[in-house]
């Protein structure tokens, strides 16, 4: 696949059947697989073999899936999770724990921000929060010497902020550890942070790829470049033998390109079990077959929203990285050429308020806790994402309270600016 243009790949990566074999993926609806002999099972516990045993830990619908979203993002394994929130958690997870630290941008969606500034802290693992725009030396500062990873969004949301993979992830090796990043809002379309550095990317699959809001899911693939051996000290959980699996070395065992998702598949995969039902893996290949087509309309309709919305009296700002006088448009240039997304944010003069009116006055456009989807959404962060927030951490995660966040989906472009047009006279100036 490696040769193929990511459209190929987004249409045919993953599965080649062979001759008289289902031409769509199968959807392997089985929890369980079958064996003629106790010892070739056996050798699968020890991670002697690969091969399947039961739908907790892995399917194969679910590995063709993977693989394809690994051929997208360039990456060396890939596996899926039942959510976002389970695929940042288990990339995090897989290598901080108690008593470890980590460091990440303050701009990243809420539900991971409570993730690990709640659920993370409750398990002993300490964060430093830093701003997408710090400097070399304000992100240099933030590391500790039990820091085990930095995480960051490509494009955050809803902040729509632009992350500087290429800063983040020299800060990161030059302190011996690998730059996760989240990369839902670009996908691999429009950004592959593996090109810049990034060690291991996740994906909320439940947005863009698939894109028609039917299936939570979500996504980690590891580009196998960082060299665990090289920092063991650093990464026991990989470089020292693994106790529930006869002392296998991970880092040892799969090497570079397997040890990273081997771990996560075969113990938190194992122990916690937020695998993805092969039913939505089957849907998420679906999506996946027309991302390359719909992103370039998401995108295309977004920007045209951003215009509108820039030129109008009752719109104090319009975030989106599109638009020349935008605060990351130089970054979107070099990180994301070819469009960013179809998320765009804005405040409305009137506030709070104005934005409860705007919202209610809609009608193409619902009120939805959902971005990426195929019909137009939009949401009032404050309220609801992010309400467990205080005024100080919305601001420091760029989310302030009169901010609304409109996804644009698949419809024309023409009709979605005549809906919001009718609906911005209805807020009062
Ligand atoms: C939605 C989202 C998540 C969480 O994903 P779920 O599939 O809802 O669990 C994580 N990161 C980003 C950037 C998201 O947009």
């Amino acid at each position: 696949m490696k040769d193929q243009h990511i459209d190929t790949r987004c249409v045919q990566g993953g599965y080649t059947p062979d001759n008289g074999e289902p031409r769509q993926i199968p959807i392997i609806q089985s929890t369980t697989f079958k064996y003629t002999s106790g010892e070739e099972m056996g050798k699968l516990f020890d991670l002697e073999k690969s091969g399947y045993f039961y739908t907790r830990l892995q399917n194969p619908t679910n590995d063709m899936v993977a693989a394809k979203i690994c051929a997208l993002e360039g990456g060396a394994a890939a596996m899926l999770t039942s959510s976002g929130q389970a695929a940042n958690f288990y990339a995090m997870f897989n290598l901080a724990g108690c008593g470890d630290h980590i460091v990440a941008s303050s701009s990243i969606y809420g539900g991971t921000y409570n993730l690990i500034s709640v659920t993370m802290a409750r398990m002993g693992i300490e964060v430093t929060f830093v701003s997408p725009d710090c400097t070399d030396e304000e992100l240099d500062a933030a590391f500790r010497p039990n820091t085990k990873l930095v995480f960051g969004e490509t494009i955050a949301n809803p902040a729509l902020t632009v992350l500087d993979i290429e800063q983040f992830a020299r800060a990161a090796h030059a302190h011996g550890v690998p730059l996760i990043v989240d990369n839902t809002f670009a996908t691999p379309i429009n950004c592959r942070p593996f090109e810049w550095g990034a060690d291991i990317v996740t994906h909320s699959t439940t947005k863009y790829m698939d894109g028609h809001g039917v299936a939570v899911g979500g996504a980690i693939v590891d580009s196998g470049r960082f060299d665990w051996m090289a920092h063991a000290d650093r990464f026991p959980g990989l470089c020292q033998p693994d106790a529930s699996y006869h002392g296998v070395i991970y880092a040892e065992r799969f090497g570079k390109e397997g040890a990273f998702i081997t771990k996560c598949t075969a113990q938190l995969m194992r122990d916690l079990g937020s695998i993805q039902s092969p039913q939505s893996a089957f849907y998420l290949n679906m999506g996946l077959e027309s991302l390359h087509v719909r992103m370039d309309r998401h995108c295309r309709n977004a920007e045209a929203v951003a215009v509108y919305l820039h030129a109008h009296p009752k719109v104090t700002h319009v975030s989106y990285c599109g638009l020349p006088d935008d605060p990351y448009y130089a970054r979107a240039r070099k990180y994301l050429p070819n469009g960013s997304c179809g998320v765009v944010s804005f405040e409305l003069k009137g506030g709070r308020e104005a934005a409860s009116v705007f919202m209610n006055s809609l009608r193409l456009a619902a009120i939805e806790t959902h971005v990426a989807d195929a019909r137009t959404c939009c949401l009032n962060p404050a309220t609801t994402t992010h309400r467990q927030m205080t005024d100080e951490q919305l601001k420091a995660a760029g989310v302030p309270a009169g901010l609304v966040r409109m996804s644009c989906g698949l419809e024309n472009a023409d009709d979605l600016i005549a809906d919001i047009a009718q609906a911005l006279e209805k807020v009062q100036d």
